[in-house]
C-alpha cells in the first residue's frame, strides 16, 4: 500500500541493494561530505524530506525563500535543502550537469548525487528569507553564510545503509518503518513532541496535555492515541544534553510507567538544528507528517533562539498555512511547578503567580550539576538516576556537551563499505 506524505505525494525510499550500488558507482568520482550533508542525505533517502528527492535547485530555493513554498507552487516548504561545493571543488571534481558523484562518508560510498544543477544563490538574502534577520550571529544565518561558492541540485540515491551505533539503534525509525509499528499498534492519534532536551515534569505534562488534546472527541473504551517523542539528532553546541542523554531519558518515561507501550514511543531524527523559530515549525509539520503524525505540538518559542522571535511567532504562521498542512498543531504555553496547588500547571491555569517555579534552563542545569536528587514532582527519579548515569558513560563526566564530548564521542551513525 502507498503510504501518502506531506503535500499528498507518496513516501518513497531511495536505495539500492548492494549489488546494483557496487555497479552503479564504478568509475565515478568520489566526493567526501560533512556530517551536516550526510544526515541530509539520509532524511531524502528514506523520505523524512518527501516530496524532495535530492538537494534543492535553484527554482525551489527562490521558491522556499520568496513564498515558502515548493516550485510546484503548492507545496509547503519553508527551510532550503541545499548542497554547497567552492569553485576549486567543482573543477577538481568535475561536477556539473550530467556528471554523477558519489557521496563517501567517513571514507565509504553513501550516496550516488546526479547533477542536475549548479547555481548561485545570494546568501544574505536567503538568510534575511529564511530567518527574518541576516545578523551573522544567528545560529541559521551563520550556518547560510559558511555555505561554499556555489550550490548544486539533482537526485541522491542511497548506496549503503547507515549502520546506526548504541545506544541509538532501536530509535532510528524511518518513515515507512514507523508507519508499520503505528499500525501495528493500532494508533488511530499521534502526536509528535519535537525535543533537544531531558524530560523534566513540565515536559512530561506538555506531552500528557497534547495526548488529551490529540484524543478529543474520539469515543472508544480504549483511545489509541499515541506520543511520539522526535528526537532532533544533529550538530551539538556547547552546554546542549549529549545525545545519549536526550534519547534514553525520554524512552525512560515509558519504561518507568509514566506513559507505556500502548501510548508512548522514542525515535530520532537526523538534523542540524536551523533555530529558524516560525519557519522551522512548518518545516517540522512536513517532516512530521512524513513520520506518519496526525497531530503536532508547539510550545513557546518553538525552535528559536535568543530573543529573535515571539514567544507565539511559530503558532501564528502554523495557524496561518492550517489549511496547506494535513498535521494539526497542538499549541501549548509552559508548564510549571506550583507549590500551592501542589502539582504541574500551566500559566493561564491557576492564579498562584508569585509561588511559581518556573522550569528554567538554568535551574535544571544546577539541578543536575549539583547531583542532589530533585523532588518528583519537578523531575522524575528515573530520569535523573539515568541523566548521572548518562553523564558516566557517555558524558565525560558530564551530560553536557563540551570539547571532550565533541571530540570522543562514539558517532551516531557509521557508513559501512560495500559488501
Ligand atoms: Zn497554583
Amino acid at each position: 500500500m502507498t503510504e501518502i506524505g506531506h503535500g499528498g505525494y507518496p513516501i518513497k525510499e531511495r536505495i539500492l541493494g548492494s549489488e546494483e550500488a557496487k555497479k552503479k558507482i564504478q568509475g565515478l568520482t568520489q566526493y567526501p561530505i560533512r556530517s551536516q550533508l550526510a544526515n541530509e542525505v539520509i532524511d531524502i533517502t528514506y523520505g523524512y524530506f518527501t516530496p524532495l528527492e535530492g538537494f534543492m535547485g535553484k527554482a525551489d530555493v527562490e521558491s522556499v525563500c520568496k513564498k515558502m513554498r515548493l516550485k510546484d507552487g503548492k507545496t509547503v516548504w519553508s527551510i532550503p535543502i541545499v548542497f554547497d561545493l567552492s569553485n576549486e571543488e567543482i573543477a577538481k571534481y568535475g561536477v556539473k550537469p550530467g556528471a554523477s558523484l558519489v557521496l563517501t562518508y567517513n571514507g565509504n560510498p553513501m550516496a550516488i548525487f546526479e547533477v542536475e544543477e549548479v547555481y548561485e544563490y545570494d546568501k544574505k538574502s536567503m538568510a534575511k528569507d529564511v530567518y527574518g534577520t541576516d545578523e551573522a550571529k544567528h545560529p541559521g544565518c551563520a550556518r547560510t553564510y559558511a555555505y561554499k561558492d556555489k550550490f548544486v541540485g539533482g537526485k541522491i540515491t542511497l548506496v549503503s545503509k547507515p549502520k546506526i551505533n548504541p545506544p541509538y539503534e532501536p530509535y532510528f525509525l524511518p518513515p515507512l518503518q514507523l508507519r508499520k509499528i503505528f499500525k501495528e499498534k493500532g494508533w488511530q492519534r499521534i502526536v509528535a513532541h519535537q525535543t533537544r532536551n531531558v524530560p523534566h515534569t513540565g515536559h512530561e505534562w506538555l506531552m500528557k496535555g497534547a495526548w488529551f488534546q490529540a484524543y478529543g472527541e474520539l469515543s472508544i473504551e480504549k483511545p489509541l492515541v499515541g506520543v511520539l517523542v522526535n528526537a532532533i539528532i544533529g550538530e551539538k553546541r556547547k552546554g546542549d544534553y549529549i545525545d545519549e542523554a536526550i534519547i534514553l531519558t525520554q524512552d525512560e518515561l515509558r519504561k518507568s510507567g509514566y506513559f507505556g507501550d500502548h501510548n508512548h514511543l522514542t525515535s530520532l531524527t537526523f538534523w542540524d538544528m536551523r533555530y529558524a523559530g516560525p519557519r522551522e515549525g512548518v518545516f517540522h509539520a512536513a517532516l512530521r507528517t512524513n513520520l506518519g503524525l496526525t497531530h503536532h505540538m508547539y510550545g513557546r518559542d518553538h525552535a528559536g533562539v535568543g530573543t529573535y522571535y515571539g514567544a507565539y511567532d511559530a503558532h501564528r504562521m502554523l495557524e496561518a498555512l492550517q489549511k496547506e498542512l494535513t498535521i494539526i498543531p497542538v499549541y501549548s504555553e509552559n508548564w510549571l511547578f506550583c507549590p500551592h496547588c501542589g502539582e504541574i500547571t500551566s500559566e493561564s491555569l491557576c492564579s498562584h503567580k508569585k509561588e511559581w517555579q518556573k522550569f528554567s534552563g538554568t535551574l535544571i542545569r544546577s539541578i543536575v550539576q549539583d547531583g542532589v536528587k530533585p523532588p518528583r514532582l519537578i523531575f522524575r527519579p528515573e530520569v535523573f538516576d539515568l541523566v548521572l548515569e548518562c553523564a558516566e558513560k557517555y558524558g565525560f563526566g558530564s551530560p553536557f556537551v563540551d570539547d571532550e564530548y565533541l571530540k570522543n564521542r562514539t558517532p551516531v551513525f557509521e557508513i559501512p563499505p560495500l559488501k
